[in-house]
């Protein structure tokens, strides 16, 4: 197979992205991507927009969803790729796992409350597109907009991680159920990137043994935040788990992303692209 300008991972104004399904399927187009997916957290609210308008640019297109996972004590991302997006299971199981959300922000806004930073719930509101779908990311966006801190990233050191005052520990979908889920949709699953987790070697290790018990079938190598080192390090955790290996911009905004759609390294030869996998998906 020829090399492929492939980007399997970003966000729409669905979940926690600032351009619409439309806007980013002629950025991806422009930058040259061929095989394009949104993977919107939790939600494929987009899938049928963000096809059309794949097409329309003369991209081939794959469903996609980031699905937010609860393991051991941590958040993991599982992508899902290629799966059947009116599949009922997997749009029941999606809503649940968007299901916490709003109580989970009246809680952020309460502890932002008390150190002073007031109506945040109303605030983050303000830049939610999808009412299922408020995350940490639009309370960054409000305290980036009304000078709190300088950037998103800032917002998420000083506010939004564990040990936090705006830090609400939620209990996501299992490992198993997000892996299940997509497999029986007809998809795959792929670990997202796996170089942002806090887990020591051992947790670690449990999790992609865990993963490939419950039929996942692929890691993010080269992604928005992987440094050149770790695209090294996890094709060779891939080849290790005979996972394939996805790439994925994560692209969120042309004011926040440093890594634009389309504008990643290839994979390394050697490593098998998950998009092999899922060929007889691509529409
Ligand atoms: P949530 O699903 O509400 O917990 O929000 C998670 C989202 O927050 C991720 O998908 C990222 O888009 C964003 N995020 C997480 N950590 C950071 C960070 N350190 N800096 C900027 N954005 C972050
Ligand atoms: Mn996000
Ligand atoms: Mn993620
Ligand atoms: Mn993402």
């Amino acid at each position: 197979m020829p090399i492929l300008n492939a980007d399997l991972h970003c966000h729409s104004v669905v979940s926690d992205g600032t351009l619409t399904p439309e806007a980013l399927a002629a950025r991806a187009a422009g930058n040259g991507v061929e095989l394009w997916a949104l993977t919107d957290h939790d939600e494929i609210g987009g899938q049928q927009r963000a096809m059309a308008a794949a097409h329309a640019h003369g991209m081939k297109y794959l469903t996609g969803t980031e699905i937010s996972v609860t393991f051991a004590g941590e958040t993991v991302h599982i992508i899902g790729l290629g799966f059947d997006p009116e599949d009922p299971e997997m749009k029941r199981g999606l809503q649940e796992t968007r299901g916490g959300r709003e109580d989970r922000a009246r809680e952020i806004a309460a502890g932002l409350a008390q150190v002073g930073i007031q109506d945040a719930y109303e605030g983050a509101l303000r830049y939610v597109g999808n009412p299922e779908l408020i995350s940490r990311t639009h309370f960054a966006r409000f305290m980036v907009d009304s000078g709190v801190c300088k950037d998103t990233g800032d917002v998420f050191r000083r506010f939004l991680t564990d040990g936090k005052p705006g830090y609400v520990p939620h209990r996501w979908a299992s490992l198993k159920h997000a892996v299940e889920w997509i497999t029986k949709a007809g998809g795959i699953a792929v670990i997202a990137h796996p170089a942002r987790y806090k887990f020591t070697a051992n947790e670690e290790y449990a999790l992609f043994t865990e993963f490939k018990a419950h039929g996942g079938r692929g890691v993010e190598v080269v992604t928005g935040s992987h440094t050149p080192a770790e695209y090294v390090k996890y094709g060779e955790t891939a080849r290790e788990f005979g996972l394939a290996a996805s790439r994925g911009s994560d692209f969120h905004s042309p004011d926040e992303s440093h890594t634009d759609l389309g504008k990643l390294p290839n994979l390394a030869a050697g490593l098998t692209p998950v998009w092999e996998l899922v060929a007889d998906r691509i529409r």
